[in-house]
């Protein structure tokens, strides 16, 4: 095999999002005279790589970082329309949830079908993470992984925390936190453990003296790129097609220049599959590594969320009018933003749901509702659920058709279960009992329900497990089962059912990986 081999890399990680960051940042530490190349299908939209793009302050440079990460779609997509604003906000089918900027659909089927309609990708250098709103809760009960000791998985989240930079006291002057944490408590804290009581959100995002710099995969790889040492290389715009195995080994790659469309193969003594939760199985697959496991247990968090008037704040009309209203969730207005995010966490059986509750732009509302919100704040609170992994919903390839990227195309079918209906009636319940606690929904709005995929959140696909019985795809390391020396990286090794957003989880097992490598490394 060795042979056809044009150039040579000690480890090649295929994907820049924060996964494959963490696993450049890691092991260019670990293993200081490695060779690595990190391969990435999509260009460089932000300067420096990897940046956040609400981090990037000229709003016409910030749309075209998005636009130039839609993968097959370079266009601006069309903006909501009145009438599917209207839609939305009655409850109906969210349609526009279809078109989110600065990713492109790789899902597909009727809206309310079983296809995965709103399954979205980013292909940029940062992936995902220079997109992502970057709430980080810790995993509890059984979103934790079992077979890996508690205390090693401990350490490598607040690993995860401190490259991702995460903390939860950004927003001390928050005006909206005091009474939300206020009322939730009383409703959810009893019988919680302090660490599960209502609380800020942890979020991966710094303060600055002009608002926040929301964490992208720049300050993973920290000075991996500005202070050039010659062992790390990124290549953007490059798709990798296919591992080339040579038994179990991994003997190299395959890759494939969007620019130029040439062919080069690369060789290495280690790969790591870091192309997120749908590209990764699909590089395996295209690789004729398919174990049972590969693409099946799909889960992700149906979202339920509604808005909700805000009572008790009594100062919320001369903030407004001083112009201190800024919320996280509007990019638009980071220099002033004030309000963070104020998380019910999930807590087992008890409280099966991961709730964010966040202050909406009083401008981004529609005409009617912005009267309220010149009174009141004005609050959106989101559920995400939990839903069972189980094997009839995967992602499948295509041996004959391929995608924008010469890649096996894909064919994804997901649907909830009865468990999931049980718990997404109950999330209803107890949706409406928060917001007459907290005030009362909006006049006229309905709780919404994103279509299938929306989350983001992929799970499961390469799923790690305990022993290779067919029911996973990696080991603990995240090493494929057979293989010597080919690793698995994103959400889509994530074995548990979860309700929180699953990045700092990933980031961790990413770190965990990096660790097993680097120990086998002396005796290669
Ligand atoms: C709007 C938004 C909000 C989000 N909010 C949150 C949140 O609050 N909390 C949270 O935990 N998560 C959130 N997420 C999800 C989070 O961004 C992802 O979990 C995270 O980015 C996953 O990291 P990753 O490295 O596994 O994959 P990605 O970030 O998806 O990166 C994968 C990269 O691999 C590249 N790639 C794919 N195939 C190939 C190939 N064959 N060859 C070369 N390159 C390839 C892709 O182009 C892509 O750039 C959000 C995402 C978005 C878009």
């Amino acid at each position: 095999v060795a042979d056809v081999f044009s150039e040579a890399a000690d480890i090649v990680i295929v994907g820049s999002g924060p996964t494959g960051s963490t696993y450049a940042r890691l092991l260019s530490e670990l293993l200081p005279d490695a060779r690595i190349l990190m391969v990435e299908a999509g260009p460089i939209v932000a300067d420096p790589p990897g940046l956040h793009v609400a981090n990037i302050r000229d709003l016409g440079l910030r749309d075209a970082a998005r636009i130039a990460s839609q993968g097959p779609n370079r266009f601006a997509y069309d903006p909501v329309t009145p009438e599917e604003h209207a839609l939305r906000l009655a409850g109906g089918p969210d349609t526009a949830m279809l078109r989110r900027p600065g990713l492109f659909l790789v899902g597909g089927g009727a809206i309310d079908g079983e296809g995965f309609a709103a399954a979205h990708a980013a292909a940029n250098v940062g992936g995902m993470g220079s997109h992502w709103f970057g709430a980080c809760p810790r995993p509890a009960e059984s979103e934790r992984i079992p077979f890996i000791d508690r205390a090693i998985m401990d350490g490598a989240l607040a690993k995860a925390e401190r490259l991702l930079r995460v903390s939860g006291d950004q927003f001390p002057n928050s005006p909206v936190a005091p009474r939300l944490e206020a009322v939730l408590g009383d409703l959810f804290n009893a019988g919680r453990s302090p660490e599960r009581r209502v609380q800020p959100m942890p979020m991966a995002l710094t303060r600055t003296a002009d608002g926040v710099m929301r964490t992208g995969t720049d300050m993973i790889l920290g000075d991996l790129l500005s202070k050039p040492s010659g062992r790390f290389e990124l290549r953007p715009e490059t798709v990798c097609r296919r591992i080339v195995m040579d038994g179990e080994r991994a003997a190299g790659v395959e890759l494939w220049s969007v620019a130029t469309g040439a062919m080069s193969r690369v060789a290495a003594g280690v790969v790591v599959a870091a192309a997120d939760s749908l590209h990764s199985p699909q590089l395996l697959f295209a690789s004729g590594i398919r174990p049972d496991a590969l693409g099946h247990y799909l889960n992700e968090h149906p979202q339920l969320s509604l808005y909700a008037e805000l009572d008790g704040v009594e100062d919320h009309g001369e903030r407004l009018q001083r112009g201190e209203v800024g919320v996280l969730a509007d990019t638009a207005v980071a220099a002033r933003t004030t309000s963070g995010v104020t998380w019910i966490p999930y807590d087992g059986d008890r409280f099966p749901f991961h709730v964010q509750i966040t202050q909406i732009e009083p401008s981004s509302l529609p005409e009617g509702d912005r009267v309220i919100a010149s009174r009141k704040p004005v609050v959106a609170v989101s559920f995400f659920l939990p839903s069972e992994p189980r094997y009839e919903n995967h992602v499948a390839f295509s041996d004959s058709e391929t995608d924008w990227c010469g890649r096996p195309k894909m064919n994804l079918r997901f649907r909830l279960s009865e468990r999931d209906r049980e718990r997404l009636a109950l999330a209803r319940e107890t949706l409406q009992r928060i917001c007459d606690a907290l005030g009362r929904p909006l006049p006229g709005h309905k709780p919404r329900m994103p279509p299938d995929g929306s989350s983001l959140h992929y799970q499961g696909t390469i799923r790690m497990g305990e022993r290779d019985d067919g029911g996973s795809v990696a080991d603990r390391d995240s090493r494929v089962w057979g293989t010597a020396n080919l690793y698995v990286a994103g959400n889509g090794v994530i074995p548990t059912e979860t309700a929180g957003n699953p990045t700092l989880t990933s980031v961790a097992l990413a770190s965990l990986g990096a660790r097993h490598i680097a120990a086998g490394w002396a005796s290669r």
